[in-house]
């Protein structure tokens, strides 16, 4: 049987490390306003890993919760020491579908006949698959970008950090 999806609530200074696992396959919810409170609290009712870059929030932990303590200066050392933190939590990373990076929404398979308004001729000319967020409607599909991001998340499953 697979490992249960990881799922990610994000505090207010990691939106864009939340965009990216969003894309990677991790349900992200991107906690925007409300108090530290409010964030540990949802978290343990919706089973989330907290990601933060406060440390006084990551000292407040009790042992219901996981609170990963995010550095880095780029998403890329970001993602780094998300992996160090599950490592260090016992945690294994296990991802699901990409889902829509501005809103978590899941994607669907569109045909490339549906969206004719929505995308320019060349881009449906030179992708075969799309997808669209059946929560905001925002169109996806698997460009030079998307496979970059895919190959980084192996790499760094492939060096167990
Ligand atoms: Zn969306």
């Amino acid at each position: 049987m697979r490992d249960p999806e990881s799922r990610f609530v994000a505090d207010a200074m990691l939106g864009s490390l939340a965009r990216k696992l969003r894309i990677f396959g991790f349900d992200t919810r991107y906690h925007t306003r409300g108090t530290d409170r409010e964030l540990t609290s949802s978290a343990k009712a919706e089973g989330r890993i907290v990601l933060t870059s406060d440390r006084q929030l990551c000292n407040q932990r009790d042992s219901s919760l996981h609170v990963f303590l995010i550095t880095g200066r780029s998403d890329r050392e970001r993602m780094l020491s998300l992996v160090a933190e599950a490592k260090s939590h016992g945690i294994q990373l296990t991802e699901g579908e990409s889902r829509c990076a501005l809103c978590n929404g899941t994607l669907m398979p569109s045909r490339k006949g549906e969206l004719r308004e929505q995308v320019p001729d060349s881009v449906l000319r030179r992708h075969r698959s799309f997808n669209v967020c059946m929560d905001c409607g925002k169109v996806y599909w698997k460009g030079r970008h998307w496979s970059r991001m895919r190959k980084f998340l192996n790499l760094l499953r492939s060096k167990k950090i």
